[in-house]
């Protein structure tokens, strides 16, 4: 589930890689993944890479002649760069790019077989949807583009005062997962970032007071800074398929709290699952499950 910290760690890896390399050219084997026309992908052989960078949760491969590749990763995609290239029947691949070689030195684990040298970076995606996106756009349609055109702040290094962002009556672990209130968290870090901010999942943004909403604010930083100084000491290329996420909480539910020792819980809301920890998030109250299906039941 790659959010900030984790788009952020792979724009970095590639950005240090890639600048400068020539695409040779470009494939999208996966149905539906590519979601733009023109320009078409061919236009991008012969091509150099300038830079990789990030928007919220989206990866941006800007390249010479002023055009980018936005790349959505949604819940299972990785954006890798291998030292050979992929076989035709790879099922994971949505995206091909295929490059010149490295420069020496370049490129850890690179050792291309026969008749398969040069790089490829590969949008893979694992598991049975397929929901990661890419499109081809030139950079001046790019702040316009619908999805990135919703986009709230950044929700790191330096999100902006909260008192206006979470104004509202919507409990606050869905209003910091909405990308159009703050860019990149999500069902993951938000369990983290609550508890670190010893604020309950169903308090309203709304609600906050002064001290609260600092406490919140300091708890957004700090937990997607210290994620990403993880991942700089455990993230290499070509961007493992299963990202080391350092989380504490979430996913963590049954465990003891690692600040106070009650034991962690989970409640179901929509689809997904938020943990918590009763003592230090909600004065020892267990939440109640907020499904439809609960009820139907
Ligand atoms: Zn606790």
């Amino acid at each position: 589930m790659p959010e900030l910290p984790e788009v952020e760690i792979t724009a970095r890896r590639l950005d240090e890689a890639l600048r400068g390399a020539r695409i040779e050219s470009v494939l999208a084997p996966g149905i539906n993944a590519l979601k733009s026309f023109d320009p078409p992908l061919s236009e991008l052989a012969g091509r150099e890479i300038v830079g990789v960078g990030r928007r919220g949760k989206h990866l941006l491969v800007h390249v010479s002649g002023e055009l980018v590749l936005l790349i959505h990763l949604m819940s299972a995609g990785r954006l890798q760069l291998y030292g050979k290239r992929a076989g035709p029947r790879d099922r994971t691949s949505r995206l091909l790019v295929r490059l010149d070689s490295a420069p020496p030195g370049g490129m850890p684990d690179d050792a291309p077989s026969e008749g398969t040298s040069g790089r490829e970076l590969r949008l893979r995606e694992f598991g049975t949807r397929q929901a990661a996106w890419v499109k081809l756009l030139r950079e001046d349609e790019l702040e316009a583009e619908e999805v990135l055109a919703t986009l709230g702040p950044e929700a790191w290094p330096d999100p902006p005062p909260l008192k206006e962002l979470l104004a509202g009556a919507r409990p606050l672990h869905k209003q910091l997962r909405d990308q159009r209130t703050i860019a990149g968290i999500g069902r993951s870090w938000v369990d983290e970032i609550l508890w670190h901010a010893r604020l309950s999942p169903y308090k309203r943004g709304g609600d906050l007071d002064e001290e609260e909403r600092a406490r919140l604010r300091e708890a957004i930083v700090g937990v997607l800074g210290e994620a990403l100084a993880h991942y700089e000491q455990a993230v290499a290329l070509p961007i493992p398929d299963k990202l080391p996420m350092p989380l504490q909480v979430h996913r963590h539910e049954g465990e003891a709290c690692p600040r106070c020792g009650d034991t962690l819980r989970a409640v179901h809301f929509e689809d997904y699952v938020i943990a918590y920890c009763p003592a230090c998030q909600t004065e020892g109250r267990v939440l109640k499950d907020r499904r439809l299906s609960r009820l139907l039941k």
